[in-house]
C-alpha cells in the first residue's frame, strides 16, 4: 500500500493523475489491457480536466473576470465539470440544456449550483430555441460572458495532451501500443493523439465509436454517412466537431448498444471497475484489438465516467429486457406480460396491516400506480392511487388506518392461459389483471406492462 495522500486544500486538486487498472479475468488474447480510471474524478468524470482547463485558461486571457458568468451549452459530464470548477471559484453558470435529458442530470447540475436553462430538442439550427442559437444569444445578452464551447474550444484537446497523455505514458512506463478512445467533442482523441504522435509516434489512436455515429464510417471509407440512433451516452455523433481530428486515427471499430451494455456489465462484476455506457463502448472496442492481435500488445482505454448515472438504465435488468438486451424466459402465455413476476421475488407488494402512509411511500418509491396486498403468499386485495384517494381526501387521518380498511377485494383474475383480449377489457376498465395459476399469484400485468411487451414484441 502507498501511504494515504495528505489532505487538500481545493477539490480541484483531484482532478486527474487518476488511477490505472489491468484487466485480470477477462480474455484480452495475447495483449495486456489497462484502464485508466477517469470516473475516479471528483465531479465523477473525464470532463473535470477540460473544466478546469478551459476556465482557467479563460482565466489568464482575460475572457473570464472574477465573478463573471460562464455559458455552455450541454446536460453531459461537461456541464458537471464546468459546474464544479465554477463553484469553486465563484462564478455563475448557466447551462443550456434541451428538454429530453434526465430530471436526475438536471437535478446533479443544479446540486452544483449550476442555472439550468431548458429548451426544446425539436427544434433546428436557425430557430430560436435551437440550443446552440440560445446559447449565443445569452452570450450577447450578458456582459462579459464567456461561452466555452468544448466542440471548438482549444484547451479541451490542450488539457488532454499536457495531462491524460503523460498521465498515461508515466504510468505504462513508456511502453505502449495502443490507446483506445472514443468521440463526443474530440477533446480526448485529439488530445492523446497529438500527445502519442510527438512523444511515441509509435503508438495506435483507435475510435471505438456506437453503432448509428457517422465517425467510424468516415475513418474506414472516407465517406459521411447519415448518422442513426444509439443509446450509449457521451460518444458518437453526427458531424465532425472542430477539435476532432480523424488523420490521427489509426482504426476504427463500431460497437452497437447491446455489446456496449454487456461488456460495461461485465467489466463491473468481473474487474469489479464501474463505468458508464462509453465504458462499455470503449473496453468493447479494446477487447476486439486486444483479441485481434498476432504479437503481445499494450493497450490502454478509458472509463470516462462512472456508472451512477446509469443505475436506472444499463445496470437495471428490467429495462435491459424492456430495450430487447437481455433475454427473459418466455411461455407462450400470459405470464411473459407479467412486469415483475413473483417467482423471481420481484414484487412489490404490502401486507393488509401495513399504514397507507406505508402504501404511499411504496409506491412513490417504486414509482407504481397500485400495489398488490399479499398475505404470506396468498393475494387478498389490490391498494391503488384512487383508492389512497378517497381513503384520504377529507380524512388525513386515514394515512393511519391500514391497507386492509380501504383495499379492493373485487379482483380480477386470469389464468396464465387465458387469451390477451380478457387482459385488454380489464385494463380498459382501468383495473389490473391478476395472473394466478390455481391458488398460486404469479403477478400483476397493469398497462404499463402491457406496453413494454407489445413493445419487446416488435423488436
Ligand atoms: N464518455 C463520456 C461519458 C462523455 O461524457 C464524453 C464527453 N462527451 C466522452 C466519453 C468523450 O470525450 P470527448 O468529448 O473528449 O470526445
Amino acid at each position: 500500500m502507498t501511504p494515504a495522500a495528505p489532505p487538500v486544500r481545493s477539490i480541484l486538486g483531484q482532478i486527474g493523475n487518476t488511477p490505472m487498472a489491468e484487466v485480470m479475468r477477462i480474455d484480452t488474447g495475447r495483449c495486456r489491457l489497462f484502464v485508466k480510471l477517469e470516473n475516479q474524478n471528483p465531479g465523477g468524470s473525464i470532463k473535470d480536466r477540460i473544466g478546469l482547463a478551459m476556465i482557467e485558461a479563460a482565466e489568464r486571457d482575460g475572457r473570464l473576470q472574477p465573478g463573471g458568468t460562464i455559458i455552455e451549452a450541454t446536460a453531459g459530464n461537461t456541464g458537471l465539470g464546468l459546474a464544479l470548477v465554477s463553484a469553486q471559484k465563484g462564478y455563475r453558470l448557466i447551462l443550456v440544456v434541451p428538454d429530453k435529458m434526465s430530471r436526475e442530470k438536471i437535478q446533479h447540475l443544479e446540486a452544483l449550483g449550476a442555472e439550468v436553462r431548458i429548451t426544446r430538442s425539436n427544434v433546428v439550427r436557425g430557430h430560436p430555441a435551437y440550443y446552440q442559437d440560445m446559447t449565443a444569444r445569452l452570450e450577447r445578452e450578458i456582459a462579459g460572458a464567456f461561452w466555452v464551447n468544448q466542440f471548438a474550444n482549444p484547451n479541451n484537446p490542450r488539457a488532454h495532451e499536457q495531462g491524460t497523455g503523460p498521465e498515461i505514458w508515466a504510468q505504462m512506463d513508456g511502453a505502449l501500443d495502443a490507446v483506445v478512445v472514443g468521440v463526443g467533442s474530440g477533446g480526448t482523441l485529439t488530445g492523446l493523439g497529438r500527445y502519442f504522435k510527438r512523444v511515441a509516434p509509435d503508438v495506435r489512436t483507435v475510435l471505438a465509436d456506437p453503432k448509428g455515429s457517422v465517425l467510424a464510417d468516415l475513418v474506414k471509407s472516407g465517406r459521411m454517412g447519415t448518422a442513426g440512433a444509439w443509446l450509449v451516452e457521451g460518444i458518437g455523433e453526427d458531424f465532425v466537431p472542430d477539435n476532432c481530428d480523424l488523420a490521427l486515427v489509426a482504426e476504427a471499430y463500431t460497437i452497437d448498444d447491446a455489446e456496449a451494455f454487456a461488456t460495461a456489465r461485465e467489466l463491473l462484476l468481473r474487474e469489479g471497475i464501474f463505468g458508464g455506457s462509453s465504458t462499455g463502448t470503449l473496453v468493447a472496442a479494446a477487447l476486439r484489438y486486444c483479441r485481434a492481435q498476432a504479437s503481445p500488445k499494450r493497450v490502454v482505454t478509458l472509463a470516462p465516467d462512472s456508472g451512477n448515472k446509469y443505475i436506472s438504465k444499463m445496470y437495471n435488468d428490467y429495462w435491459m429486457i424492456d430495450q430487447g438486451f437481455l433475454a427473459r424466459e418466455t411461455h407462450g402465455d400470459l405470464r411473459d406480460l407479467i412486469g415483475r413476476p413473483a417467482a423471481e421475488g420481484a414484487v412489490v407488494s404490502v401486507e393488509p396491516g401495513d399504514s397507507l402512509l406505508f402504501a404511499h411511500a411504496r409506491m412513490q418509491l417504486y414509482d407504481l400506480g397500485q400495489l398488490p396486498v399479499l398475505e404470506k403468499d396468498r393475494l387478498v386485495g389490490i391498494i391503488d392511487e384512487s383508492d389512497l384517494l378517497l381513503a384520504i381526501y377529507r380524512h388525513e387521518d386515514n394515512f393511519k388506518a391500514p391497507v386492509r380498511d380501504f383495499m379492493t377485494q373485487r379482483l380480477e383474475v386470469v389464468g396464465p392461459g387465458d387469451p390477451l383480449d380478457t387482459v385488454i377489457s380489464i385494463l380498459r376498465a382501468d383495473r389490473v389483471a391478476i395472473v394466478v395459476d390455481r391458488d398460486a399469484f404469479l403477478g400483476l400485468v397493469t398497462k404499463t406492462d402491457l406496453l413494454a411487451y407489445l413493445r419487446r414484441k416488435v423488436r
